[in-house]
């Protein structure tokens, strides 16, 4: 998945366009620019590549995920579903507009259980935000169901998964809006920076008012421009837009290079008796960004864990004792540590979460470890990390 592998000329040669003409804001200046507007192109790149109408740039995916969220009216007093495992720019993002992160189950696809989401759905429910970890998907049809059922929007981080697909649909186009990062360890990098994804023209009109303090966007005096409702700048810059559009281009060539590297890996562990995989739910295809499989128990997991860092087989990892992935470890979440103030509503949700056991992710997330698939590797590393993945798991199990 890492970004940070691959990026060189072609990256340069955009960010100097940039910087030749000196205007570093995605907004305005329109005299200076010489026809440069790399945000607006990285934009129309995205959206042919998602096959999605409306594409808003913004500075993070955790921003993407809360634009995401305000454009389409979550706020203060909503719940919204939530994965047990994911990236804290989950609740983060949901906390950062008042509404209340519930935390419900995952299932063998690494992702939401519908089951459970469908158990937490409540009167305040808004958004079920599904979060497709580690380069697969959740069960979307069964998703998308639940949330028409119920008249709620679904909301999709694709973050990790940039690539993958379901039913011929690009991950991150098959919810009401979808949300993209391009830090520096994501498929493609901006160094910071994210987007939203919708076919739907008023949240994407609010997405980018709101991303740009309310700005309106019409005419060429942003000075004149009105404000028809509160924002914030969650504007991304000319020059990280610049670095994406390079990346942009080169997508398909990167997803070829994870999935050749993570075939490899694969049908080597898939000889390994006791190693089963993470569910791809039918019609589904992994963006190969991760290769993730299952040990029968915890312990062998933590052993087989022990003995990948003994042989230096290194960006693999047992999400079970992590602190940044998984509800165990959120102890600043249960604990409520926040700089500031938090809603008694909010309050009251996080409360709950101090005394509920998520015996059914603790399954499946302590038996998983995840592999990162590297770009920068040659097929010669590739293959000795595959017999030495495999040598360190028969001697562990
Ligand atoms: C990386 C990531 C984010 C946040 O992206 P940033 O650009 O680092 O803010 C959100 N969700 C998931 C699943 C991620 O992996």
């Amino acid at each position: 998945m890492p970004g940070f592998e691959l990026f060189g000329d072609l990256e340069r040669k955009e960010l100097n366009d940039v910087l030749d003409n000196g205007v570093l804001m995605r907004y305005g200046f329109d005299g200076m620019r010489k026809g440069h507007w790399k945000a607006k192109e990285l934009e129309n790149e995205l959206s042919d590549f998602f096959k999605t109408n409306h594409v808003q740039l913004v500075s993070s995916g955790t921003a993407a995920v809360t634009v995401a969220l305000a454009s389409a009216g979550v706020g203060a007093g909503d719940e919204v579903i939530m994965p047990t495992f994911t990236f804290v720019a989950s609740f983060e993002a949901i906390m950062m507009l008042g509404a209340i992160p519930v935390l419900v189950d995952i299932d063998d696809t690494l992702t939401l259980d519908p089951k459970a989401v469908e158990t937490a759905i409540t009167p305040k429910t808004k958004a079920v935000m599904v979060v497709q970890m580690c380069g697969s998907m959740g069960d979307m049809n069964a998703l998308q169901a639940i949330c028409t059922k119920h008249n709620v929007l679904l909301i999709e981080d694709a973050c990790q998964a940039i690539g993958g697909n379901y039913n011929g649909k690009p991950l991150g186009s098959i919810g009401d809006l979808g949300c993209f990062s391009f830090d520096f360890v994501k498929t493609i990098t901006c160094g910071e920076g994210g987007a939203v994804i919708t076919n739907n023209k008023s949240y994407y009109i609010n997405a980018d008012h709101y991303s740009d303090h309310g700005h309106d966007h019409i005419g060429n005096d942003r000075g004149a421009e009105a404000h028809p409702f509160l924002g914030y700048n969650f504007r991304i810059s000319e020059l990280h837009a610049a670095v994406g559009l390079a990346q942009v281009r080169r997508l398909p060539e990167f997803i070829a290079i994870q999935k050749k590297n993570y075939t490899i890996l694969r049908e080597a562990l898939a000889r390994v008796p006791g190693v089963t995989f993470r569910k791809v739910p039918k019609g589904g295809e992994e963006s190969y960004a991760f290769l993730n499989f299952f040990l029968p128990d915890l312990d062998r997991a933590r052993k087989v864990s022990e003995a990948f860092k003994n042989n230096g087989i290194d960006v693999c990892w047992n999400y079970f004792d992590n602190n940044w992935h998984y509800i165990r470890k959120w102890d600043h979440l249960k604990n409520q540590k926040s700089l500031f103030p938090i809603s008694s509503e909010v309050k009251a949700g996080l409360e709950k979460l101090q005394n509920t056991t998520f015996e059914q992710s603790d399954h499946y997330i302590g038996r998983n470890i995840s592999c990162l698939i590297k770009m920068s590797w040659t097929e010669a590393e590739v293959k000795l990390r595959a017999s030495k993945m495999v040598d360190a798991i028969k001697s562990s199990i």
